[in-house]
């Protein structure tokens, strides 16, 4: 249940009402933009007779949210969410390019690859120290060792950094090291990690589910935001359907469906939505097309030999030819990229 103030409503109206829903033992979620109030009550609406609410000054509606997520709802907080990482930021107004190579395999290679996605206009540098594969016997990632790459390769080009993190250790590793934690899609309903992500003070981007529905998507936002951290961004990164052509099925419609439900920045990974190095610049300009915040895309200095992912990773040049593409798509969509 929201209350939505009048335009201009006193603060004295305002705590009137956050009062009496406290008082009521209930707990509020304040959001005050430049005209209007939102308050949120957030807790057992049993405890309250709501109906009076519309009788307090400077009140004018009251609206009945069904959803569970409160925190991440955008009917509670109608501003866009600015998410910063490092030295960059994720949300209106500007196209977020995260690139780097699936897996942190040497410090050289980390090195190269940043140098070059960073000369193509990528801000941030994502790279896998703990890699969550689907075969034991596949290369697991670096761990602290590729972290402690990930920080040289920030020091060496300014770029912010992202890594995926899978368990406790590797979150208390990870902030030691990089700018933003990532959930990866097969750990999106593990409570317990996304927990520890909204304690850990670092932006968190959680990856969309294999088989996860929008809503069950924003409630595990709403776990990282339940503990205090609002910095949460979105990645749509397909989810699995009857259709085998590609590695996952990319629900771009996602993209303006999140934006109706959620202030939280939305961005888009055709890397390992699509699977295939063939089909990434079309659904990245997809992306953008459709308004989303920013894009994940994997890049390696050799793909035919990269040890995570070759398939789906850009070469140097064909990484370079897909951004100067998608800068008059941003010219026109008024986003600075
Ligand atoms: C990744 O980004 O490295 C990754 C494993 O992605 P996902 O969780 O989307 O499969
Ligand atoms: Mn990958």
């Amino acid at each position: 249940m929201i209350i939505v103030m009048k335009p201009k409503a006193s603060q004295q109206s305002i705590h009137a009402v956050t009062n009496y829903i406290e008082n009521s033992g209930l707990q509020v979620h304040l959001s005050q933009g430049e005209e209007v109030t939102i308050i949120g009550i957030v807790g057992d609406k049993t405890r309250i007779s709501t109906e009076n609410l519309i009788i307090f000054k400077d009140v004018d509606r009251i609206v009945p949210v069904t959803e569970s997520y409160k925190l991440s709802n955008r009917k509670f907080h109608p501003d866009a969410t600015v998410v910063k990482v490092g030295n960059t930021t994720i949300g209106p107004g500007n196209l977020t390019i995260m690139a780097g190579p699936c897996a942190v395999e040497t410090k050289e290679q980390l090195l190269e690859i940043a140098k070059a996605v960073k000369a193509s206009g990528a801000t941030i540098l994502r790279g896998g120290a703990y890699k969550p594969r689907t075969s034991p016997y596949s290369f697991q990632g670096l761990e602290e060792e590729g972290l402690r790459y990930m920080q040289e390769a920030k020091a060496q080009t300014g770029l912010s950094t992202i890594c995926e993190v899978v368990s406790l250790e590797a979150i208390e590793a990870a902030v030691k090291y990089v700018d933003m934690i990532q959930i990866g899609a097969r750990n999106m309903q593990n409570f317990i990690l996304l927990k520890e992500a909204g304690q850990s003070g670092l932006p968190v981007l959680l990856k969309r589910g294999l088989c996860a529905t929008i809503d069950e998507w924003l409630n595990a936002a709403e776990y990282i935001i339940a503990e205090g951290n609002p910095n949460v961004v979105l990645c749509e990164r397909g989810i699995r359907t009857f259709e085998t052509a590609t590695r996952n099925t990319l629900d771009l419609s996602a993209v303006p469906v999140l934006r109706n439900k959620t202030h939280l920045p939305v961005i888009v990974d055709p890397s390992h939505s699509t699977g295939s190095y063939k089909y990434v610049a079309p659904m990245a300009k997809a992306a953008v097309a459709c308004d989303a915040d920013g894009l994940m895309i994997e890049v390696h200095n050799n793909p035919a030999c990269a040890l995570s992912d070759g398939p789906q990773s850009l070469t140097f040049e064909k990484f370079e030819k897909l951004t100067a593409e998608l800068r008059p798509f941003c010219g026109l969509l008024g986003r600075n990229f």
